[in-house]
């Protein structure tokens, strides 16, 4: 039997937003390691499948991503139908893309079943239109975390014009609010911040660029969040286009 892994997204935490094909590859499932901002509820469409949590959080060290590669590939050559669940999309921000090629790499079948991502799911749960016609022709996902010392163009971003969604990004709202206020973006674009989007524990905070620490603090924002930078998030411009459009 030829090894395979399904690099799995769970969809943002509400277990109704999985796709049909990621219910499938759990039903199939032998071997399923999960990632910590999966929500478990999600586990009981596996049969019989070993669970192993290979999380980075709850002030637990990091399971070592060599150790996760190693750990797939053993089963997969045990010929286990072996699926490996990441919250929201396996590809964004979620390490699918290494995973696929390593295993490739070493002759492993992968197939990559799509994910709602968080960003996505976080403003559609706030009724936040990521684009809307004359507003936002487009969105942009960042993340405010690197492992290297990269950084990203603000001011491209803040330039750009279109919505920006960033992840990762609650330990770092002064930074990011700085880099976009050097780059021109207007100190009272609004700013929705979504934590545990799509789960019965969502909270948003809405708030301008300038405030948007503070406001954050005042919240007691915290990880997982979501940032949804751009006029889109501005309740008082939503309620004035829609006033335009009907009249
Ligand atoms: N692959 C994931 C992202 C992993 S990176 C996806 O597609 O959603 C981890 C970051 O995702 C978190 O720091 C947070 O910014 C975001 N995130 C994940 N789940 C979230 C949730 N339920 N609500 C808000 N943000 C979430």
């Amino acid at each position: 039997m030829s090894a395979k892994v399904w690099l799995v997204g769970a969809g943002p935490g509400d277990p109704e937003l999985l796709t049909l094909k990621a219910v499938r590859a759990l039903q199939a499932a032998h071997v399923v390691l999960i990632d910590d901002l999966v929500n478990p509820a999600v586990l009981e469409h596996c049969a019989s499948a070993r669970v192993i949590t290979v999380g980075k959080r709850g002030g637990c060290r990091s399971t070592p991503q060599e150790f996760i590669h190693r750990l797939m590939l053993r089963y997969a050559r045990q010929g286990k139908c072996v699926v490996r669940l990441k919250g929201g999309d396996p590809c964004i921000f979620g390490r699918g893309g290494e995973e696929a090629t390593w295993l490739r790499e070493r002759g492993v079948e992968v197939e990559l079943v799509n994910g709602i991502t968080s960003g996505l799911a976080g403003a559609t749960q706030c009724d936040i239109p990521l684009t809307l016609r004359g507003v936002s022709r487009g969105v942009t996902l960042v993340t405010a975390h690197t492992q290297d010392d990269s950084s990203l163009n603000w001011r491209a971003l803040a330039e750009g014009g279109t919505t920006l969604v960033v992840y990762m990004g609650v330990a770092k709202l002064d930074e990011i609010r700085e880099q976009l206020l050097n780059g021109g973006m207007a100190a009272d674009m609004p700013v929705a911040m979504i934590e545990n989007a799509s789960l019965p524990q969502q909270r948003e905070c809405r708030s301008s660029l300038a405030a948007m620490h503070e406001a954050a603090t005042a919240f007691a924002l915290k990880s997982p969040a979501i940032l949804v930078i751009g006029q889109v998030a501005g309740a008082a411009q939503m309620a004035s286009i829609a006033a335009a459009a009907s009249a």
